[in-house]
């Protein structure tokens, strides 16, 4: 018999589970307990619980494990990158940020990424699978354990397209936010997607309180195309109409993300066309200088983001500028993982 994954069950479903061995309901809440709060990664350490149901529940499920492998540490801030190695031998990658408003984590929602953004390095070595809930949560709970710091924000921003995992992902987000286990609320999620307009409707469904970030970075379907090959399957228009009718569902506004790539979308027609394009939506625009990556000759300079930010607030937009953490450690998705594996 196959074991279950038992990080990544709700707490119902380890209910059942435990109630179809013959276990009472406390039982399972002890052992969610164990799991989710106190991080147990090992059933012989759940002491409460008797050595004979530890050992019942070792034959029945599986604790999935994330072993940090390499942890860069910046200098300049308190940027933690891990590299995890998940427990079939791939590797993935998280980043621990210090915000003013607390510790934020960056993670994975994929093994590679499937979508081939121009300008991202997750995406080169192709896609090698999806993630499961309990290695999303493994994430947090590493870095958590590692670090000693409290994860109070969460950006679904690493490898991976998080809407191309979404069932996984779904699941990853109830737990998450479920009272009995990390209960981080979904205001402080944010999932970031390159626009998978089908999944957009459907999450919209969900109503979570999570922030959507659509990767936008370009305003007009050539451009797109060109850079995000996503844009020949869904095209902006129908992706500005599932994003309206995201935020007339959940009442969110979208962040648009724009990574600004010199000589690509810095213009003054850039900046212009995006505000037009953008007009009358509930909406915030983040810009991204964008990362060099040393596969391709993107750049962008600190300059030209700055002076296209002031374009568009010219225009009346809300606009804000990633800040650079890590950079001493090469923190952005996909960068270690891809040096780590060559
Ligand atoms: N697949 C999702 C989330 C992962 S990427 C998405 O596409 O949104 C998170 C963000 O970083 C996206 O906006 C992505 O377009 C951007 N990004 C990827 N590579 C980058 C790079 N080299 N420089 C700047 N931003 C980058």
């Amino acid at each position: 018999m196959e074991k279950i994954d038992i990080l990544s069950l709700s707490s119902e479903e380890l209910a059942a589970e435990m109630s179809s061995l013959g276990e009472k309901k406390f039982r399972a809440a002890q052992v969610f307990d164990w799991l989710h709060v106190k991080r147990a990664v090992d059933f012989q350490e759940m002491t409460n619980i008797s050595l004979a149901l530890r050992t019942k529940l070792s034959e029945s499920f599986y604790i999935n494990r994330l072993n940090i492998v390499r942890k860069l540490e910046s200098s300049v801030d308190n940027t933690v990158k891990y590299l995890y190695e998940l427990s079939d031998g791939n590797h993935i990658e998280t980043v621990l940020m210090d915000y003013k408003h607390g510790n934020s984590l960056c993670i994975s929602t994929q093994v590679g990424c499937k979508m081939g953004c121009r300008f991202c390095a997750s995406t080169i070595a192709g896609f090698k699978r999806d993630l499961l809930p309990s290695e999303m949560l493994g994430q947090i709970y590493g870095a958590e354990r590692d670090s000693g710091r409290k994860v109070e924000s969460l950006v679904l921003m690493g490898i991976g397209e998080p809407l191309d995992n979404y069932e996984n992902v779904v699941r990853f987000l109830k737990l998450l936010s479920c009272p009995e286990g990390k209960n981080l609320s979904q205001r402080h999620v944010s999932l970031s997607t390159c626009g998978l307009v089908d999944r957009i409707y459907d999450l919209a469904e969900y109503k979570f309180g999570l922030t959507l970030s659509v990767s936008l970075h370009a305003s007009d379907n050539e451009r797109r195309s060109q850079i995000m090959p996503v844009n020949n399957r869904y095209d902006i228009g129908e992706l500005l109409r599932a994003c309206r009718h995201y935020t007339d569902k959940t009442g969110r506004r979208i962040s648009f993300e724009y990574a600004v790539i010199s000589g690509v979308n810095d213009s003054e027609a850039d900046a212009q066309a995006l505000a037009r394009l953008l007009k009358g939506m509930n909406c915030h625009v983040n810009l991204i200088p964008v990362n060099e990556i040393k596969e391709r000759d993107f750049r962008s300079d600190r300059s030209s983001v700055q002076k296209f930010m002031e374009r568009l607030e010219g225009y009346g937009m809300n606009v804000t500028v990633r800040r650079t953490l890590g950079s001493d450690i090469n923190a952005a998705c996909g960068q270690l993982r891809r040096e780590y594996e060559i």
